[in-house]
């Protein structure tokens, strides 16, 4: 058995099963071998089921919203907020199945039509990041049921609980054994029967980097389609015409969202001369007033990190960033409450030669820099080997349009700190993947198009 615990106080919250590579193998079966009636259900029925799901999931969110902060540490109100972006996914691909239209083209033959079809790639798996514990495993599996395709999933050994709470609902919903499958058990091992298995047509993938060329080699082998949302190193450049309060409160919200532990959490904040002073002293001000706890509890509250080795992580990149030279212009250690809660801090007087500017932080660690011109913004906010999001502030409309241009991510995010929803490309460039979830474009991740010339007329 796999004991999940709670970041927030170490209890065991649950157990999930630890399973051999016989009962992989079995749940990989499974999900090849209900693939072809799946497939031919009617887009209607399919349709249908996922919208089974979705009623009996929303109807239990608070039961999802509790497991989902006892294993991930999260507050409440986020917790709400995950699953609501989560059922979403399933509400959207519920109706989108209905509307994988094909085409027909003008034919080149004048006895002959010619018709494209999308039909879905076949047998699909996916693993998931521990971040996210409900709307990865939603994104995924709606998107993926919605298309035609089968899938089996690996959720993160520190966050299956909502997985297989979720499954479970599923099955009361009448999605049948096979059309969603769930494995848990050894990562690498699981890996490599997902990679390396001919039967399986896509794989999935939302977490590091590292382990995301892991995948992509040993796909190399049988030529999977794959979608990886990697890791992010996401710049927020704040321009001298940006509104500071309602700027500061975007920055704040989108970078202590989970902790900090976001593959979309601002990385690097660059501030312009001008409103570095005053922009500073807000953004001070408002994160001191949010208060660091577990979080059962209704008002928005920093939760603990996930385990030790994320607490090192942070101690380790804001420890070297004072040697280096930055101001800690708040926390900088690990909170008192001691356990894997670490204190929001927010340091200045960093440059591109910081290891933390390279790496992501995946805490509730504010980095900022200061910039003159707009070229130095945008070549400072490329300067890394990820392109996820970008975020800007600026009321110039030209400037806007600008970065929107030059800036190299696969999201660019003007005047927000709001990124998600089930309508629209998730997704990066760079070392942070390809591919991209969520919206018409997602579905098109689970099938191939196939062109049919039907002559002799
Ligand atoms: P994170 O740093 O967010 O935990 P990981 O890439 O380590 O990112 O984990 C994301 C998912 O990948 C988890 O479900 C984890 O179990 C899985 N994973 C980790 N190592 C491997 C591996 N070698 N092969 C397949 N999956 C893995």
């Amino acid at each position: 058995m796999i004991k999940v615990t709670n970041p927030a106080d170490g209890s065991i919250v649950g157990q999930v099963p630890c399973m051999d590579a016989a009962e992989v193998a079995s749940a990989i079966n499974r999900t090849c071998e209900a693939f072809p009636a799946w497939a031919r259900r009617t887009a209607k029925e399919r349709g249908d089921l996922l919208r089974g799901w979705y009623d009996l999931v929303r109807a239990d969110k608070q039961v999802f919203a509790e497991l989902l902060v006892k294993e991930n540490g999260k507050c409440l109100s986020e917790a709400l907020g995950e699953i609501e972006y989560g059922l979403g996914f399933i509400e959207w691909y519920a109706e989108e199945a209905k509307r994988l239209n094909g085409d027909t083209l003008p034919s080149h033959d004048p006895n002959a039509t010619v018709l494209i079809v999308k039909e879905p790639v076949g047998p699909t798996a996916a693993i998931t990041p521990w971040n996210f514990p409900f709307m990865m495993i939603t994104r995924k599996i709606a998107t993926a049921l919605a298309a035609g395709c089968t899938m089996v999933i690996k959720p993160a050994e520190e966050t299956p609980l909502t997985a297989y709470k979720l499954l479970e609902y599923a099955r009361q919903a009448g999605i049948p054994q096979g059309v969603f499958e769930m494995v848990s058990g050894d990562a690498k091992a699981i890996g490599e029967a997902f990679t390396k298995d001919p039967r399986i047509h896509k794989i999935s993938f939302t977490g590091s980097t590292r382990v995301g060329k892991l995948l992509a080699q040993s796909c190399g082998e049988t030529l999977k389609k794959m979608t990886m949302e990697l890791g992010g190193n996401a710049p927020f450049i704040v321009f001298n015409d940006s509104p500071i309060a309602e700027t500061v409160a975007g920055l704040v919200s989108a970078k202590l969202r989970n902790s900090g532990q976001v593959c979309i959490s601002p990385n690097r904040v660059f501030l312009q001369d001008d409103i570095y002073d005053q922009f500073v002293e807000q953004l001070v001000a408002a994160v001191t007033k949010i208060p660091v706890d577990q979080g059962m509890q209704k008002d928005f509250v920093v939760g603990p990190l996930i385990n030790q080795m994320a607490i090192d992580k942070v101690a380790t990149l804001v420890n070297d960033a004072v040697l280096n030279g930055a101001t800690v212009r708040l926390g900088g250690k690990p909170h008192q409450k001691g356990g894997l809660f670490y204190e929001p801090t927010i340091l200045c007087d960093l440059d591109e030669t910081f290891a933390v500017h390279n790496t992501e932080i995946f805490g509730p660690v504010f980095a900022i820099y200061r910039f003159s011109t707009e070229e130095e913004a945008i070549r400072c906010a490329n300067n890394t080997e990820y392109g996820l999001v970008a975020y800007a502030w600026t009321r110039d409309l030209g400037r806007a349009f600008r970065l929107s241009k030059q800036l190299e991510a696969g999201m660019v995010i003007l005047n927000s700190g709001s990124v998600g929803t089930a309508s629209v490309p998730f997704g990066g460039i760079k070392h942070s993947g390809y591919g991209r979830e969520g919206g018409h474009y997602g579905i098109e991740e689970y099938v191939h198009v196939k062109y049919v010339l039907m002559a002799g007329q």
